[in-house]
């Protein structure tokens, strides 16, 4: 009977740190990488929103050194909690991390060949996770759906991007 317990309860934790490892990577690397890089820098600006770049080039498929910077600045946010996570549920940690990395392949390269099924798009938009589709659309306009894996980071991200471009226009001034 206790071993079931056991069971049950590390499955659970694991759960948790799946679930605490993508939101918070999410939440840093939105606020403090992907929109203050929208503000101040040129760096993802170019290379995840270059005109002359296919979508599906993006980070996954090239070996360009930017695009790989890019994503591991990115990526660093999920890597920071690892000593913290893993005394609580390795498994949930290598999981998590697993996780995280085949959202960024399938919002990249499924979209334009393969819409995403419309039950899954439903079970996405129950959940907020961000589906292709929406990822899509910030490639397309950098001003829209931001929270590369969580759609609730989207309004927070705006307000904090209008936020940060009236301080650069003020400290331009
Ligand atoms: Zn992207
Ligand atoms: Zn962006």
């Amino acid at each position: 009977m206790s071993i079931i317990v056991d069971i049950i309860s590390s499955g659970l934790l694991a759960l948790l740190v799946v679930f605490l490892l993508l939101l918070l990577g999410d939440f840093l690397s939105t606020f403090l990488y992907h929109v203050p890089e929208h503000v101040f820098g040129k760096f993802h600006i170019l290379v995840h929103h270059g005109k002359n770049r296919s979508f599906l080039h993006y980070a996954v498929l090239t070996k360009n050194p930017l695009v790989l910077l890019d994503g591991i600045l990115g990526a660093l946010p999920y890597f920071v909690f690892i000593p913290w996570f893993w005394r609580i549920s390795p498994v949930g940690t290598i999981l998590g991390l697993f996780l995280g990395e085949l959202h960024v392949v399938w919002r990249h390269v499924f979209v334009l060949k393969y819409p995403t099924h419309r039950l899954i798009q439903k079970i996405c938009r129950f959940f907020f996770i961000t589906t292709p589709e929406i990822h899509f659309q910030h490639h397309q306009n950098a001003m829209v759906a931001y929270g590369d894996i969580f759609t609730f980071f989207d309004r927070p991200a705006r307000i904090w991007l209008n936020f940060l471009k009236s301080v650069s226009v003020q400290t331009v001034r």
